[in-house]
């Protein structure tokens, strides 16, 4: 099973220290989210199995850190500040706000029930276009309205990946086919966020932009497209619950050739399958778009230079065919909150005890839990009891995160390890102290064993890989 709706997932998260809303104390900052400490530790563990992955494991891709502020001109070029904007429209009736293509994901204050736009009382107006990009100043001086210190906070990480091209290309000494990845904040001005962290106006992505020639550019792109639903899978995302969308001609961004969308179940509770899935990664062909609009040399018809201001020409030279252009890209992008979103919804499972209570078990890979072993001592008031278990706890952390509690009786301390997703529990009880021996229980199964303290390590790193 995976969890019936966002807002079970909203409440575990409040419950037990994943997610909290941001600012809080104030009222809240409509969509801002806080990750706490099982939180932070779900969101790098996500980050870690993507780059180990993709920079690590394969043997073509360079990591980058870009700075998320950076020359205007590199939204000039990229095309964002122009395009970069969603179709916004108000309406009379409920004096509401909505992204006109995203009406689905909204309900009109005014009949609660209904999405916006889908109700009788809804009265749209026409769209307009709202660019998205948050503004900032840069320098001490400058006034607020100063063009010339106009900056913006980046709205996804990739641009940073394009105007570094020379950069890595040339201090890597990476031939085609070769890709560059970066996990960092964007920060978008989304005119209707919500739904939890699946939209939000300051996020994380984990990008990569891989570079080839245009003519192995098709090939590539349909590789990472099944390469990416295999990664999903290996963080425990069932696949019924992924699909994958082909963007239409008429859906595509200009420079794009072919873009293709995997969606997960994010909505199960709504009545038509098609609409419980949105999207949580885009794979886009963006072609030799990019690199040429922030070089130097491409010029129009009339031979005036299209980028005035780049000082590099982006292009690739090929040693075996004499040949200089411009590479092909394919990226993949995918939300680090939106993929632990979709992990924690499709971990999330409920069991029936002995005693006909119903429990929650998180039922995260190990490579994702935040805590891997939980020690727990059987009698609290017992202080040689307390101090193996506080020995354990000392022996296993080196190799494993593992943590101590003993702030309730056995069947809580189970129950709340079940429902953050720790894999292992390590009771130490009565018998521990004569036999040397402790009870190791599976948050899946309940199942427990008996396991030697001289081979509890071992036993327990096994397991978790
Ligand atoms: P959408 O259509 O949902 O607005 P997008 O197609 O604009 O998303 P991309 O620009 O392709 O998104 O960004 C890549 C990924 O970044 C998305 O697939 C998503 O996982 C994540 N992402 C984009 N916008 C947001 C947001 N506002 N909040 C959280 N994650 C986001």
């Amino acid at each position: 099973m995976s969890a019936p709706n966002i807002e079970t997932i909203v409440s575990l998260s409040k419950r037990r220290g994943f997610v909290f809303p941001a600012s809080e104390i104030y009222g809240g900052l409509g969509s801002s989210w806080d990750y706490g400490s099982l939180g932070v530790e779900l969101a790098n563990n996500v980050k870690q199995s993507w780059w180990r992955w993709l920079v690590h494991e394969r043997d073509d891709i360079e990591g980058l850190d870009s700075s998320i502020i950076q020359n205007r001109q590199v939204w000039k070029y990229s095309g964002h500040e122009t395009t970069f904007s969603d179709p916004l429209v108000d309406c009379r009736a409920c004096k509401g706000r909505f992204r006109q293509d995203k009406l689905l994901d909204v309900t009109c204050p005014k009949e609660q029930s209904a999405n916006a736009g889908s109700g009788k009382e809804c009265d749209l107006t026409e769209p307009k276009q709202f660019n998205l990009m948050f503004k900032t100043t840069v320098g001490a001086v400058s006034a607020e309205d100063d063009e010339t210190a106009l900056a913006y906070l980046r709205p996804e990480t990739a641009q940073g990946i394009f105007i570094n091209f020379a950069n890595v290309l040339n201090t890597s000494r990476r031939k085609l086919p070769f890709g560059i990845a970066q996990i960092g904040k964007a920060f978008r001005n989304e005119v209707t966020p919500g739904n939890f962290i699946f939209r939000t106006r300051e996020f994380e992505q984990m990008e990569m932009e891989y570079f080839c020639r245009p003519e192995d550019a098709a090939r590539i792109h349909q590789e990472f497209i099944d390469e990416f639903q295999g990664w999903f899978h290996s963080l425990g995302i069932s696949a019924a619950n992924l699909k994958l969308y082909e963007q239409t001609k008429e859906e595509l961004a200009h420079y794009a050739e072919r873009t293709v969308d995997i969606l997960y179940r994010f909505f199960p509770e709504r009545d038509e399958e098609e609409k419980q899935f949105d999207e949580l990664m885009g794979i886009a062909n963006r072609k030799d778009f990019d690199l040429k609009a922030h070089s130097k040399k491409p010029e129009d018809a009339e031979g005036k230079r299209l980028n005035a201001d780049s000082t590099e020409d982006l292009s690739y030279f090929d040693e075996a065919t004499k040949q200089r252009f411009y590479p092909y890209v394919i990226e993949p992008a995918v939300g680090v909150n939106r993929t632990l979103l979709a992990v924690l919804m499709d971990a999330y499972t409920e069991k029936t005890n002995d005693k006909g209570e119903t429990r929650v078990i998180l039922k995260l890979k190990s490579e994702l839990a935040p805590i891997k072993v939980a020690v727990l001592p059987l009698a609290k008031n017992k202080p040689e009891i307390v101090a193996m278990a506080k020995d354990l706890k000392k022996q296993l952390l080196p190799a494993m995160r593992t943590v101590y509690d003993d702030t309730g009786g056995i069947g809580k301390l189970y129950a709340r390890q079940d429902e953050i997703g720790t894999p292992f529990c390590v009771t130490v009880d009565h018998e521990s102290l004569e036999d040397n021996h402790v009870t190791v229980r599976d948050r899946d199964t309940w199942e427990q064993e008996r396991i030697e303290i001289a081979e509890l390590k071992e036993h327990l790193r096994k397991k978790l890989d």
